[in-house]
């Protein structure tokens, strides 16, 4: 008899959104602004929804759209990209990813993710039938270890795949630690999937750095970006793939058969968001760099142990010394419960984020806040666990 497959997990944003709506929680768990991203951006959308045409676009997306991606590649990085042959346009960095992985993985080769890894991550490369070797980041400082990454690689080792600003770890690879990981695809002739959604928002004055701006890297990169994220229009679902017409050319073979487009007057208003000026940037970075000290001096005066973030909209958080306080059994996944059903405040668990097979060694005591919420959102929240404590 047939039997049905039941190794896709449901994923924690869900778990956790529904649990706050059950709850009448304030959700800081899945991470998305409450507040929409520009308005002239939004106009675009609706003006060429009028206005202009509604059918399916070209596969690889519109020429504006992929002329302003190879734009933004040149203006930020120094990157020369072909608008033409070497930009392609997904529904969303989640198809670009799961395009990425179709193309890139035949069964039985070794991809290497690093935990804590982005949720998709893993059923989607796991589905393209690749081996999982996983590297850690090690938490207070979600350091990476040189050796630890070395000893993932092997001869069947065919991509890494790196999220860079990190999501939950709010972390950003230093051009030491890129550099280590250039030199092993150069070492064992594998790729990257670079998952760059969080390009723009880094803090403190630190720069993003593309894995594909180093030596020998532009011809073994996928580079993924998102409009959800770089324009606060996350229901959008528009994202885009930069990498040499070798490597995207059968990216955009698995996007034909995934979601052959994306919506027209979506792409024509990002393209439009693309050009915006150096202003538009850097308040995204300094209004999200504001919101990550308001949220982390409350969290800090809550009794949690805020790890540093430098980038993405995450905070990470110990939680061993709350526990302490009100029950020192509590795991990450039973504290983020918890905390939803009584403080009326709901975060996500951070052991959600890694390889199911080696729970057992899994840190259980980090839970992961968004703050792209409204300042008064945040306060709100913290009062809520001032008095939860
Ligand atoms: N990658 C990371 C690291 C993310 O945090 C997200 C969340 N939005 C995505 C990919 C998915 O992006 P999109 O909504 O554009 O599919
Ligand atoms: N990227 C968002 C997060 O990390 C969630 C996106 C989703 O719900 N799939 O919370």
């Amino acid at each position: 008899t047939n039997t049905i497959y039941t190794g896709l997990p449901t994923t924690i944003f869900e778990t956790m959104s529904r649990l706050a709506a059950q709850h009448g929680a304030i959700n800081l768990g899945q991470g998305f602004p409450d507040v929409d991203g520009p308005l002239d951006i939004r106009h675009n959308a609706s003006d060429e929804l009028l206005n202009g045409y509604n059918q399916y676009p070209p596969m690889l997306g519109l020429p504006a759209l992929r002329t302003a991606v190879a734009d933004a590649n040149k203006r930020f990085y120094d990157l020369d990209i072909d608008a033409n042959s070497q930009v392609l346009v997904t529904s969303g960095a989640t198809e670009a990813l799961s395009d990425c992985l179709t193309a890139l993985i035949e069964p039985g080769d070794e991809i290497i993710l690093i935990e804590p890894l982005y949720d998709c991550y893993l059923p989607l490369a796991q589905r393209a039938g690749a081996v999982v070797k996983s590297v850690r980041v090690v938490p207070p400082n979600w350091t990476l270890d040189r050796d630890a990454l070395e000893q993932a690689f092997s001869d069947n080792t065919k991509a890494v795949l790196l999220n860079n600003p990190h999501n939950p770890a709010g972390k950003v690879f230093s051009r030491e630690e890129l550099g280590w990981i250039a030199d092993l695809l150069i070492k064992y002739d594998a790729y990257a999937i670079c998952d760059e959604v969080y390009e723009h928002i880094t803090f403190d004055g630190r720069s993003h750095i593309p894995l594909m701006t180093l030596d020998g890297m532009a011809e073994r990169c996928l580079r993924i970006g998102s409009a959800g994220k770089t324009f606060s229009l996350t229901g959008w679902k528009v994202g885009y793939v930069t990498g040499p017409a070798s490597l995207l050319d059968p990216v955009a073979k698995a996007h034909q058969f995934t979601t052959f487009t994306t919506p027209p007057n979506l792409q024509s208003a990002v393209a439009f968001g693309l050009s915006k000026g150096d202003n538009y940037y850097n308040a995204l970075a300094a209004d999200l760099q504001a919101k990550r000290d308001r949220l982390a001096k409350g969290l800090a005066a809550v009794g949690l142990d805020v790890i540093p973030c430098e980038g993405t909209y995450f905070l990470t958080t110990d939680i061993t010394a709350v526990c302490l306080r009100i029950d020192s059994a509590l795991d990450d996944v039973a504290f983020c419960q918890m905390m939803t059903e009584q403080a009326k405040v709901t975060a996500v668990p951070v052991s959600a984020f890694y390889v199911k097979d080696n729970q057992s060694e899994v840190p259980k005591n980090f839970i992961r806040f968004c703050f792209s919420k409204k300042d008064a959102v945040l306060d709100d929240a913290v009062k809520r666990l001032l008095k939860w404590v």
